[in-house]
């Protein structure tokens, strides 16, 4: 009797706790606050199903107050809302680093202070959206959850604007006829892309492929001033055409890998199950679009340099 109870209860400890399995042998605790559990896909509410890849960690049916506290606790949401707020602090510092040392060692004139914090305000509000979606999202509200999503999405809208406002400013930098139409044509297009995501109605599963084409053809609209800047600076031999176009390049390719991790969910669509608290194809788009906005940055500090040192007499312009 004694014997039978001691293998029962560890047996029964480890069904109400929740266990992450880790290989075959190991488990890993969660702890996780009272009021908080986690939940399997099967449980969760139809608002919440996205993914049937993630099969275990949601958190779920919560209040505002304790969606908040489950910043703390190890979920399925963990790196996707830390990796964004990580993010956010990252291009908060780079605004302070940027305005107290970058831009005065570059004798940057107003316009230059402008693009930059446009730039990072951008950025900023693009990770702060992302985290409130992936901290809320999990609100026992449908409501909630749709208002926070379409948020994301806007977010979304809001950091390819950040990306295009020095991009188009720099690369037209010695002609303003085309600086000015590009810019207004990028403003114009970003603010239909936001208002249309953060519209609750195209939020149904309906619009999934509508919104990601939406993104595709923002990014990729990005292809005509640079191909237009290519041939005003005298085409693919011009120093300066050398240096960035390898840049624009890489960016392309890391939006388009993020891009097709996040549509096509590889890798959890090949491993259910054993991606669900880290190594999800969500987790490594948001690594990607923090990379993207700071590799982006870092050239938007590579041009403003060269800007500084060329005078615009002394450029190919049409
Ligand atoms: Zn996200």
């Amino acid at each position: 009797m004694v014997h039978l109870l001691s293998c029962t209860m560890p047996q029964k400890l480890l069904k109400s706790a929740h266990f992450i399995e880790l290989g075959n042998y190991h488990y890993w605790p969660v702890l996780v606050p009272r009021g908080i559990r986690l939940y399997t896909y099967e449980q969760i509410p139809s608002f919440l199903k996205d993914n049937p890849y993630i099969t275990d960690g949601y958190r779920a049916y919560l209040p505002s107050k304790l969606c908040l506290k489950s910043l703390f606790i190890l979920s399925n949401e963990t790196v996707n809302i830390w990796s964004h707020l990580l993010g956010f602090f990252l291009f908060f510092g780079l605004g302070i680093y940027d305005m107290t040392i970058v831009l005065p060692e570059a004798n940057a004139s107003r316009d230059d202070y402008v693009i930059y914090s446009v730039c990072l305000f951008c950025f900023q509000v693009c990770m702060l959206c992302s985290v409130g979606y992936h901290l809320f999202c999990c609100h026992r509200s449908e409501k909630a959850n749709r208002r926070w999503l379409a948020l994301d999405y806007a977010g979304i809208a809001i950091g390819i604007l950040g990306c295009y406002v020095p991009a188009v400013f720099y690369a037209f930098y010695c002609n303003e006829f085309w600086r000015q139409v590009y810019l207004i044509m990028v403003l114009a297009m970003i603010l239909a892309v936001f208002f249309a995501q953060i519209h609750p109605y195209y939020l149904t599963q309906r619009w999934y492929s509508l919104r990601a084409l939406i993104f595709c053809c923002v990014s990729a609209y990005g292809l005509i001033p640079t191909i237009h800047w290519i041939w005003q600076n005298g085409g693919m031999s011009a120093p300066i055409v050398q240096a960035l176009v390898p840049r624009i390049f890489v960016m392309y390719f890391m939006g388009a890998v993020a891009f097709f991790l996040y549509v096509t969910k590889i890798p959890e669509r090949y491993f259910p199950g054993q991606v669900n608290y880290i190594g999800s194809s969500h987790q490594c788009w948001h690594v990607l679009v923090v990379l993207m906005f700071y590799w982006w940055h870092q050239t938007g500090v590579y041009i403003t340099q060269y800007r500084h040192n060329q005078p615009c007499s002394e450029l190919i312009s049409t």
